[in-house]
């Protein structure tokens, strides 16, 4: 803690502008001194710059004018001033975009085209390696009825005549198949009585079930959601590719 005097020093009031309010200046360079705080040391990484909004600081001024009265009160408002963390940078420091030099604020992206093609090149490639390093199958070895192609479920076969067309499908990824696990849980239902039976009667023990009532209504349950319900198989793509055979030539057709 600073000393009083020293204190005094730094904040003096500067006026008293209500009965009870009094409106104190901190001389926030000395304040800063008084903490031993007026000098700091900062070394800058390769491609790295002082941030030129808090000057390396990492402090930025807020300042809230408000009113306790209501604004009748001869327009007063009141005051409250602090230093909050700059925003803009990374503790004083700011990276500086190799190609066009200027200064990329935390956490955003320079816009300059050097560096959107440089980020568009580094994603191409990304996207290169992920499909040089997926598996292939041939149409053949693909046991479902649909792929996975441009966004969308398509059915296989209007696939490779589409390309037997000469059409260019894109990219056909094998799909998997789940079926959604959507019969109910006896646990779920046996729950849900009990729930019930706390909100009628505190202590709750107002029901019980016997020996093996969870899979005698399990059984129940299974046989009804077979009988009754039909569920969708879905399809997820996967990182199979199916290879398409592209339209044959003029040559090969004649052979
Ligand atoms: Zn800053
Ligand atoms: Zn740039």
């Amino acid at each position: 803690m600073i000393q009083t005097d020293k204190r005094n020093a730094i904040m003096r009031v500067a006026e008293t502008i209500d009965c009870q309010v009094r409106r104190v200046r901190v001389n926030a360079v000395e304040a800063m001194r008084a903490h031993e705080l007026a000098e700091i040391t900062i070394d800058l990484m390769p491609g790295e710059t002082l941030c030129p909004f808090c000057l390396g600081t990492n402090l930025r001024k807020v300042d809230v004018r408000f009113t306790t009265h209501g604004p009748e009160v001869s327009g007063f408002p009141f005051s409250y001033e602090w230093f909050t963390t700059c925003g803009q940078c990374e503790f004083g420091r700011m990276k500086v975009c190799k190609h066009c030099d200027h200064t990329v604020s935390k956490g955003s992206l320079c816009q300059c085209k050097g560096a959107i093609a440089e980020r568009q090149e580094i994603e191409v490639a990304k996207e290169a390696d992920r499909l040089a390093k997926m598996r292939h199958i041939s149409p053949a070895e693909y046991a479902h009825e649909k792929v996975y192609v441009n966004e969308e479920y398509r059915v296989l076969g209007d696939v490779i005549s589409e390309a037997e067309d000469g059409e260019d499908v894109g990219l056909v990824l094998a799909c998997e198949l789940t079926e959604p696990a959507l019969c109910p849980d006896a646990d779920d239902v046996i729950e849900r009585i009990e729930d019930r039976a706390y909100e009628e009667c505190d202590d709750g023990h107002i029901v019980s079930f016997g020996a093996g009532a969870k899979e005698a209504l399990q059984a129940v349950l299974d046989k009804w959601f077979a009988e009754h319900c039909t569920v969708n198989e879905l399809y997820y793509p996967t990182n199979v590719i199916i290879d398409i055979s592209p339209a044959k030539t003029e040559e090969e057709e004649a052979q």
